[in-house]
């Protein structure tokens, strides 16, 4: 492993993992000197008992509690408004993210509001949060985001049908609480497509050109632990390989929040925001056809990845290497019910507005950090074969 320069490694946010970890909600709540929480979350964790769990441990450590759960999926700037006013309204000094990357984004803006006023989308992009938010703790229930650990918080401006993404130190949760018990309710579908999120983070954080030793060791155990347990935690809700894969999930998280990602998540982004496609069914969608468009510039990698997934390189050139880790993460994809093409998970290839999606994609941060140069060509040729094509590599 080379690298050159100097670089950056900070992690934030205090974590804590393992069975039970949720239980601790209400000390690390007082250690912050809340008093009166917003806790944040949807209707699925509503359903499923954890908002009434999570918040019965809160009051019972004596911090009086607000909840607010109507956070859609891909969270609007409508969520973080309605909630920031309820926060403001009942006087509360504290906020609790729980759920996907949805609740915790949704968390992240409220606090983003709350501190510095306007609206959200007046801070997106990097390092225009200026003061930072409330105590912030946040307690993932899918195992893909790593928004429990990472600086971003990702809003869809429904007038705009566009994700804004925000990048500031100033957001990143005091304590991350990673508790596999709260993940273990998510329906298989959303198991498969977070995990799936995760191998994406991992895997393009590895090839990218922001990528180093320290990242590396993060990245690349994640990508095993996830080709090792993400079949079984969907197909047989494991508790175990839910726990490995929800593990995975955070350590990704922690590396791409040093270097961001690459072409696969510049160009999903704005499926998810135009088409309301999930956000890791579509990364799961983009993965092997992305991986195979930026093949050039990281062979050696993908043939790590070859290896991380489970497949034996023995003998194998470095090329050929290299194609069978793509086809080893398109095979884990099909395996867990990925789609491959846009078409499939039911977008009419006629509705896709594909000059629009490449003028979007290229506004994202995971443009440059790519190991190849990717531009208008790129994205175009990706979206064809994404769209409605049969895959590549
Ligand atoms: P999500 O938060 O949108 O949740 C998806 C669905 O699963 C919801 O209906 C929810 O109710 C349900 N659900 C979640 N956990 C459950 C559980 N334990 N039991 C029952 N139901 C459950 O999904 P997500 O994929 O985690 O988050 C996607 C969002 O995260 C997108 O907006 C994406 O842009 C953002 N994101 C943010 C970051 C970041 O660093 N901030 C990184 C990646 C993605």
């Amino acid at each position: 492993m080379s690298w050159d320069g100097v670089h950056r490694f900070a992690c934030t946010t205090s974590l804590r993992y393992g069975r039970g970890a949720a239980q601790e909600i209400g000390e690390h709540l007082t250690g912050l000197g809340v008093t009166r929480a917003l806790l944040i979350s949807d209707p699925g964790l509503v359903a499923a008992g954890s908002v009434a769990l999570v918040g019965s441990w809160i009051e019972a450590s004596g911090i009086a509690l607000e909840t607010y759960t109507d956070t859609e999926p891909n969270p609007t700037t409508t969520n973080v408004h309605a909630a920031a006013e309820l926060y403001e309204e009942s006087g509360c000094d504290g906020i609790v993210g729980l759920g996907g990357g949805s609740s915790m984004d949704c968390a992240k803006g409220v606090g983003i509001i709350v501190r510095n006023g306007g609206r959200i989308g007046d801070y997106r992009g990097a390092g225009l949060v200026q003061r930072r938010v409330p105590p912030l703790v946040c307690m993932p229930t899918t195992c893909g985001t790593g928004s429990e650990v990472t600086s971003v918080a990702v809003i869809t401006d429904p007038d705009l049908d566009f994700k804004l993404v925000v990048v500031s130190p100033h957001i990143a949760p005091d304590v991350g609480l990673v508790d596999p018990d709260l993940v273990s309710s998510a329906p298989a579908g959303v198991i498969a497509s977070t995990g799936i999120d995760a191998l994406a983070h991992a895997v393009e954080s590895y090839v990218n050109r922001g990528s180093d030793p320290v990242l590396d060791a993060l990245n690349i155990a994640a990508i095993r632990m996830i080709g090792d347990n993400l079949r079984t935690a969907v197909s047989d809700r494991d508790p175990e390989a839910i726990a490995q894969v929800t593990l995975a999930s955070m350590m990704a998280g922690i590396a791409f929040n040093i270097n961001g990602n690459a072409i696969v998540h510049a160009a999903s982004t704005p499926v998810t925001a135009r088409h309301h496609v999930p956000h890791g069914v579509a990364n799961g969608i983009f993965l092997p056809a992305g991986l195979h468009a930026i093949r050039a510039g990281c062979v050696e990698k993908l043939g790590a990845v070859a290896e991380a997934l489970g497949e034996d390189v023995t003998g194998l050139s470095a090329d050929a290497a290299a194609d069978l880790g793509v086809r080893a993460v398109r095979t884990l994809c099909a395996d867990i019910g990925i789609p491959a093409t846009l078409r499939e998970w039911g977008v009419d290839p006629a509705d896709v507005d594909i000059p629009q999606l490449v003028e979007d994609a290229m506004k994202s941060r995971n443009i440059p950090t790519n190991p190849v140069p990717v531009g208008p060509d790129e994205l175009t040729a990706l979206y064809l074969v994404v769209v409605g094509g049969d895959g590549a590599g």
